[in-house]
């Protein structure tokens, strides 16, 4: 591999990631915030306006992680901050119900048709372990398949050939994982419902759900082909098992109904986060009423958590959604749209082979000729060539996800202004593509 330094410089970002690393794994709470894949030093953020951000060095980068999906109203939306700091000024915390965590869930379950009850979360984590649980309680039945590159979160049993970080740094099952949880997990290629046929076939009533992601958005962006959801659904239900669609990157990000809004499939059980926690810690699972009705109190499946339905994180998350009307998703797709067509201009003009998928507004960019319809062919492309389009970018004020497996995301705020700062930079970042060598 060729030697590449990065001579720029961040020295507060620099010290504050040798205090980190001195006390926290890898300086980071969260692998894909390092830039282990990128090279160089993680920028620490300071402050966010709008589709900006500020690094601790003084450094303003128009954003296009968004947090990784969830400030779908770019940073510091004032409607967003008035809703928390009203709901701050009450207390932060009861253990008890509370107004705003009905109201939410009634905004879930009014956009969301397939989703007559639901639960709150913390996490995309929870949601998906818990909605895994459910399945199992439900079915009476233990084995899961999942699909290698999708990513659910680090939930023990849905690891294995995960996306995201575990996508980003190559790495095999995770040491932890023990033999037992990973035997009871069917790991399939994207895209291939003869191997979905064929595991049911193998494991007639053992499955107890299928889960995927409704768009995967975790190898980057790898749609399903047409019919490929309706056909998983299809199978689990002729086998008698749930078909879990996994929305927490999706979810109220691609339309008000998330990806279920694009293809209408129907699942049994679905789980949200990200953009429904208006940059709080909250998320979701909900789906048949006579599947949660499973849940403990109201059934025997048990789930808790002290911090389930916060009242700070439910105002905010509501007065996000309440926010994203027809006209907040046509704003995202148009800037999606624009930044699309600059970004393949670019590499097309700098002679750079490469891919552009799209998921709704979320998109990414493969470097290589091929369609990419599944793990194998998302991890086949020229990778080197990305970090060196990260680079250039966050030289010149862009911050990419500093992964080739991640999203691209854009919000509302990222009006003209921000959008020519990125066009601008785009022409250097992809010729040092071209230029960049393995
Ligand atoms: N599911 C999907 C599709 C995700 O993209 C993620 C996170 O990126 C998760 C689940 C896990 O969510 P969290 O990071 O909130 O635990």
């Amino acid at each position: 591999m060729a030697l590449v330094t990065y001579s720029y410089e961040a020295p507060v970002s620099q010290s504050l990631f040798d205090r980190a690393a001195a006390v926290t794994p890898g300086g980071v709470n969260s692998p894909v915030r390092a830039f282990q894949a990128v090279g160089g030093t993680p920028r620490f953020m300071a402050s966010g306006a709008g589709p900006y951000l500020m690094d601790a060095d003084g450094r303003e980068y128009v954003d296009l992680v968004c947090s990784w999906g969830p400030m779908i109203l770019g940073h510091s939306h004032p409607e967003v901050l008035a809703a928390v700091q009203e709901a701050v000024s009450r207390g932060t915390s009861f253990g008890t119900p509370g107004e705003d965590e009905v109201a939410l869930a009634e905004e879930i379950v009014d956009r969301v048709g397939p989703v007559e009850q639901v639960r709150l979360v913390s996490s995309g984590t929870e949601a998906t372990m818990s909605a895994i649980r459910l399945a199992r309680g439900f079915t009476g039945r233990a084995k899961v398949v999942k699909f290698a590159g999708c990513y659910h979160g680090h939930v023990d049993a849905l690891l294995a050939s995960a996306g995201s970080g575990v996508a980003t740094f190559g790495l095999p099952d995770t040491p932890g994982v023990t033999g037992a949880q990973a035997a009871e997990t069917i790991v399939l290629p994207y895209n291939d419902l003869d191997a979905v046929r064929e595991a049911f076939a193998a494991q007639p009533d053992e499955i107890a759900c299928v889960i995927t992601e409704a768009s995967p958005g975790n190898m980057g962006i790898v749609p399903p082909e047409p019919g490929f959801n309706e056909q998983l659904k299809e199978i689990c239900r002729a086998h008698g098992a749930l078909f879990v669609s996994d929305e927490v990157m999706t979810g109220f990000r691609v339309s008000k109904q998330g990806w279920y809004g694009i293809d209408q499939v129907v699942p049994d059980l679905m789980t949200f986060g990200k953009v429904m926690g208006g940059g709080f810690p909250a998320a979701a699972f909900g789906g048949r009423r006579d599947v949660m009705e499973h849940l403990a109190p109201a059934g025997p499946v048990y789930q808790a958590g002290t911090l389930s339905g916060n009242p700070v994180a439910t105002a905010a998350g509501l007065a996000q959604l309440r926010l994203l009307d027809d006209g907040a998703y046509a704003a995202v797709d148009a800037a999606s749209e624009q930044l699309r067509g600059a970004v393949t201009e670019a590499l097309t003009k700098a002679g750079v082979a490469h891919r552009l998928q799209v998921a709704g507004n979320m998109f990414s960019v493969f470097f290589t000729d091929a369609p990419v319809t599944d793990y194998a062919g998302a991890r086949a492309q020229e990778a080197f060539r990305f970090k060196a389009l990260f680079h250039s970018m966050l030289e010149q004020g862009v911050y990419l996800p500093p992964s080739a497996f991640e999203s691209w995301f854009v919000s509302t705020a990222h009006d003209d202004g921000a959008l020519e700062r990125v066009v601008a930079a785009l022409p250097d970042a992809a010729r040092a593509a071209a230029e960049a060598t393995a």
